[in-house]
């Protein structure tokens, strides 16, 4: 072959597929499934409920969308109007995905809303609720979990059916009822505070927007996300909280569209003032509204480009107790810290120690070349949103928590040493055996550097 003929094929075909990510479009898909509880089952999000729900104030529903880029590369967001799930019922999710759609673990971003007035999820929280219902709650919590992961594949299945030439843009807005829940208590006078400009504490108000729209200009679905606990209502109904309302009002302004909702590093922010349906309502049109503002004002536009990675990064425990604590701790009162004792005392008979660390999951996605999103487990505290916005870039960084595996609060080192509720006396709630260690936050930083690199 003439020896300038291969530069020149190089640089044709360097040029066609620069040009190809340019002309080919997205393709994207969105769908979505109802998943309120049909029997009355139990709520999950707070210990003090004595009677399983008795009613609906909204539906919940689990949602999905597949953005596929111009290489043919796919990935799926399931989005889910429910407190938490956890790793067992993740992996089963992924693994029937695979064998069904080929979709690989890294290709998958799990993402709950945290809404507490949903039901009990599998086994996730287990030392708040699975452990302490009767037998019959256990059947139906069961059976719930069973048929979500059903409908979830379904769910999927549908969007990658539906898929079809998009343009995919996005934006960033902003929300304020989001307020630190531990720097401005009481919280009666969050309002009076609000008012002088004198709330304290890091918060993220922040509302990232991914906006898809057919090649018409229809808008076909939007994913938004929001760092606050979805606590505004704590009754015996079903609801998604502020979160399931913003996506009504957004479905609302655009009937053919799929809103879907992910909750940031909320893990120490609470909607302020709260406890009242009005008050969910309220806080989910002011988010409606800052989605809209951001859909209305013109919006960069992505190229057709994905990339997709996962990882799961050993986060230490630390203070594990022996089995002489468990022995004497299974025999407490607090029906909270017999259950977790009760729970480890088995892991123990089962692997012979108690795990002293947890592997915890990240997913980061490069999308269109520009927007970082990074999807980590456990209820996360907001200073892990600042830090990492600040180290990458700003509002094209998105941190999701509450993805994939919520096993805990995931405490910053600040909040460590603080200590309270999110820095970890909250782990028996979820059956963890001691705190994070001090190492929890640097572990996280460097996993989710190495998983999307800068
Ligand atoms: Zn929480």
């Amino acid at each position: 072959m003439n020896r300038f003929l291969i530069p020149l094929i190089a640089i044709f075909l360097v040029f066609a597929s620069s040009l190809a990510s340019a002309e080919t479009p997205w393709k994207a898909g969105a769908a979505a499934t109802i998943i309120t509880p049909e029997k009355p089952m139990w709520m999950a999000g707070y210990g003090g409920r004595k009677a399983p729900a008795d009613g609906k104030f909204t539906e919940l529903w689990a949602k999905a969308l597949v953005l596929e880029d111009a290489a043919g590369k796919r990935g799926v967001i399931i989005t889910l109007d429910l407190v938490g799930i956890d790793r067992a019922a993740t992996g089963k999710i992924c693994e029937q995905l695979k064998t069904q759609h080929n979709l690989t673990r890294d290709q998958i971003v799990i993402c709950t809303s945290h809404t507490h007035s949903g039901p009990v999820v599998g086994q996730n929280l287990g030392p708040l609720h699975y452990m302490n219902v009767d037998a019959e709650q256990k059947k139906l919590i069961d059976e719930y979990a069973a048929t979500l992961q059903k409908k979830i594949i379904e769910l999927v299945g549908a969007a990658i059916d539906s898929a079809e030439p998009a343009t995919v843009q996005w934006g960033s807005g902003k929300a304020t009822f989001a307020v630190n829940r531990r720097e401005n208590k009481p919280y009666t006078e969050v309002p009076e505070k609000r008012n002088r400009g004198e709330l304290k504490g890091p918060v993220d108000h922040d509302v990232p927007v991914l906006s898809v729209r057919d090649t018409e200009g229809k808008l076909r679905a939007v994913l938004f996300g929001y760092a606050c606990h979805a606590t505004t209502i704590g009754l015996q109904k079903w609801s998604g909280d502020y979160p399931g309302y913003a996506q009504i009002e957004i479905e609302k302004m655009h009937p053919d569209c799929v809103a879907l909702f992910w909750a940031g590093c909320g893990g120490d922010q609470n909607p302020l003032p709260r406890r009242s349906v009005e008050l969910a309502e309220i806080y989910g049109a002011e988010l409606a509204e800052a989605v809209e503002e951001v859909l209305t004002a013109p919006m960069p536009t992505l190229p057709a480009k994905l990339s997709t990675n996962y990882s799961e990064t050993d986060l230490e425990l630390a203070g594990l107790p022996s089995k002489n604590d468990l022995d004497s701790t299974a025999k407490s009162t607090s029906i909270f810290e017999a259950a977790r004792a009760k729970h480890l005392l088995r892991q123990m008979e089962k692997k012979g120690a108690i795990d002293g660390s947890y592997p915890y999951p990240i997913t980061g996605w490069k999308i269109g070349g520009e927007i970082d999103f990074i999807a980590l487990g456990g209820e996360v505290v907001v200073d892990y949103a600042v830090r990492i916005k600040r180290e990458r870039s700003d509002e094209k960084t998105w941190v999701a928590g509450y993805a994939n595996d919520v096993m805990a609060y995931i405490p910053s080192l600040r909040v460590l040493k603080e200590g309270g509720y999110e820095g970890g006396t909250s782990n028996v709630y979820y059956g963890l055996p001691g705190l994070w260690s001090e190492a929890v936050e640097e572990t996280i930083l460097k996993a989710v550097h190495e998983v999307l690199p800068k």
